[in-house]
């Protein structure tokens, strides 16, 4: 039986030793799955199939219907929660996400608790009532990361945030667009939104009419209501970046935050940020920005939080620039988003490397060329291995370089959603089309696994 912390696995991290470093030398060769039971295996094994199949994640709630048109809605929610839910899903009720998470510490993983909601770029929910709600599921959230009461959690913890389910995607596309006149981003500073935060004032913004206005204090409200909670309770946040059309706003709100509580001040002796952004490899302008953003937290003396990943929307982002005919705002194919992975990478280990813990980077990536590169140039610059760096893979993806990593004393995240399955599963397909690429890439995953089942059926009398 594992303890929790970090179980000793003989050989799924090589401890060859690198010539002149003390680290272990990763080898994502599938050796840490000995550490998963075999019902785990197998359902990885199958769910990870089933996913590469494309007409089930494009047509997947059609799919779902006619499952429980046929096999009713009990036994198909049963399928569902021994397959795809128990596979990427931490659960329901609090005491089964506890337990999901209390495994992966066991298995040396750390919990990124994200609450599955979200706004299309389009639409508006309507209602303070139904972000008030989400804010509610947040606060949750918060809890569940810090684990049950008188538990000591890992540090640091962490939790995602995605900014449109406390404000509307409608407000931050307006945003958006008003940044970009010189006359209402005076009126848009960090400096006065986080004032407002803070003091609950009406801005008043010239630009937007008055129920816009006040849905923007109601939103700052609820940001500071999320962020002072999540601080109380030593829990940081990493908000999500979505579409082009929104982050602008979402970096806006980001930086508001950042003023309040990435200051010295708040942030503490060793300056480690509360509130982190992500930025998304796959956006032409990403390393510009990204080092624009560095620069200017380094000058104010604030913290800087980054979770970088290659970014999920690119298909809908082409798709618009196309409807629109306006320039694609994305890289033109695959390797150039993976060299502006790995130049935005390289930059933020620079900053780590200067400014210690004020400055906090997640490599959130499965790619393994990605994970070497910052394992690799961590060594170099003698950056530690539990320290301003981390690593973040989604929970059920990528569990052969997760355990190695986790194996080998790096900190590692899982991003896990949770709750109820007719709420989640939506979400997860969204997910799924997001991520086609990565699910159809998961070949590698897969041969490993069936390599590790074939190895115990083999040793089996
Ligand atoms: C912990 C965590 C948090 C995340 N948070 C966010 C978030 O806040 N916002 C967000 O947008 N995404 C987020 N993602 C998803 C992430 O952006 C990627 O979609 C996902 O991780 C796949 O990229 P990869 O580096 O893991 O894998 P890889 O297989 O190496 O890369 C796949 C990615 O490469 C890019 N790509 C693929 N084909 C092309 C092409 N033809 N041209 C240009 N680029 C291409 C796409 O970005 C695609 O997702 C998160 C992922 C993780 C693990």
């Amino acid at each position: 039986m594992l303890r929790s912390g970090r179980p000793l696995l003989s050989r799924g991290v090589s401890q060859l030793r690198a010539s002149g470093d003390q680290r272990p030398v990763l080898r994502f060769d599938g050796e840490a799955f000995r550490l998963k039971r075999t019902g785990e295996l197998v359902r990885a094994l199958l769910v990870l199939r089933l996913c590469a199949w494309p007409p089930l994640v494009t047509h997947g709630l059609t799919l779902l219907s006619w499952s429980r048109r046929l096999l009713g809605s009990r036994l198909s929610g049963a399928l569902l929660r021994a397959s795809v839910y128990g596979q990427f899903v931490a659960g329901e009720t609090t005491a089964e996400v506890q337990d999901s998470v209390q495994r992966l510490q066991g298995l040396g993983l750390r919990p990124l608790l994200a609450v599955p909601i979200e706004e299309e770029p389009g639409t508006d929910r309507g209602g303070e009532a139904w972000y008030e709600g989400n804010l509610k599921a947040m606060l949750h959230c918060v809890d569940l990361s810090c684990g049950p009461p008188g538990s000591l959690p890992p540090q640091p913890v962490l939790m995602q945030l995605k900014v449109t389910a406390l404000t509307s995607a409608l407000l931050c596309k307006e945003l958006t667009l008003r940044l970009g006149e010189p006359q209402s981003a005076k009126e848009l500073s960090p400096e006065r939104l986080a004032a407002a935060m803070d003091s609950g004032e009406d801005l008043g913004i010239s630009s937007l009419s008055s129920e816009q206005n006040q849905h923007l204090g109601a939103s700052l409200s609820r940001f500071h209501r999320i962020a002072q909670y999540a601080r109380s309770r030593g829990v940081r946040l990493l908000v999500d970046a979505e579409y082009t059309s929104l982050n602008p706003a979402l970096s806006l709100f980001v930086s508001s935050l950042a003023q309040c509580w990435n200051s010295r001040e708040e942030a503490g002796r060793d300056g480690t940020p509360w509130v982190w952004n992500t930025y998304q490899a796959y956006l032409q302008d990403t390393h510009e920005r990204l080092t624009r953003a560095a620069e200017e937290a380094e000058r104010k003396g604030l913290g800087f939080g980054v979770k970088l990943v290659r970014g999920a929307y690119l298909e809908s982002e082409r798709a618009l620039a196309r409807e629109r005919g306006t320039a694609d705002p994305t890289q033109p194919d695959y390797e150039a988003t993976s060299r502006s992975y790995s130049r935005c990478l390289e930059l933020m280990l620079g900053h780590v490397c200067r400014r210690g813990s004020q400055c906090q980077l997640m490599v959130a990536s499965h790619n393994e060329e990605s994970v070497h590169q910052a394992v690799k140039r961590m060594s170099e610059l003698g950056i530690p291995l539990d320290g301003p760096v981390c690593f973040g893979q989604l929970l059920g993806m990528c569990d052969h370089v997760s355990l190695a990593l986790g194996q080998a004393g790096y900190a590692i995240y899982k991003s896990i959603p949770y709750g109820a399955l007719d709420e989640v599963i939506p979400y997860l397909l969204r997910r799924a089309q997001e991520n086609r690429s990565v699910l159809q890439g998961a070949r590698r995953e897969q041969g490993l696994l069936s390599q590790e089942l074939l190895r115990r059926l083999s040793r089996s009398p």
